[in-house]
């Protein structure tokens, strides 16, 4: 696959608890991107911290920390043609009551705190690596061949 890449995303503890995990899967797996890793987890305090290190200090920190530990998540790696990008075009604004129709957050959400998904930004330079390294081991990302590779890319 020519230009392939890696990138973080995670349904959050809403769309887990809101049963949406399944229909997000449908979404990256219809639009041709390829699930390399998968991990049904409780973050942690730290992992958290780390995690959203960039918004330590702003005024919605705590309360992110406190939701995005409250319940378990679904944090995935998926691969594909420009897939950060691709990633967030579907995931809509961080508003969802800013995004689009069509898009995940545009379909499921209205609450900028409550905005069910997570996937790294395509605007900070290597934020899909680092956010990778973050939650997986090498040896829990698979490598294989979706049948359809071939001819879509
Ligand atoms: P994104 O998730 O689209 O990359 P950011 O990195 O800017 O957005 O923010 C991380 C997360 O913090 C958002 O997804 C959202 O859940 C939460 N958040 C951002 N800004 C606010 C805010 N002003 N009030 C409450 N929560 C916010
Ligand atoms: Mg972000």
């Amino acid at each position: 696959m020519s230009d392939a890449e890696r990138t973080f995303v995670m349904v959050k503890p809403d769309g887990v608890q809101r049963g949406l995990i399944g229909e997000i899967i449908s979404r990256f797996e219809d639009r041709g991107l390829k699930l390399v890793g998968a991990k049904f987890m409780r973050i942690s305090d730290d992992l958290a911290h780390e995690h959203y290190g960039e918004h330590e200090g702003k005024p919605f920190f705590d309360g992110l920390v406190d939701f995005i530990t409250s319940g378990p998540v679904m944090a995935m790696v998926w691969e594909g043609q420009d897939a950060t990008r691709q990633v967030r075009a579907m995931m809509g604004e961080t508003d969802p009551a800013e995004s689009a129709p069509g898009t995940i957050r545009g379909d499921f959400g209205l609450d900028l705190g409550r905005n069910v998904i997570h996937g790294s930004d395509n605007e900070d330079e290597g934020a899909n690596e680092r956010e990778i390294d973050l939650f997986f081991d090498e040896d829990e990302l698979q490598d294989y061949e979706r049948i359809d590779e071939t001819w879509l890319y």
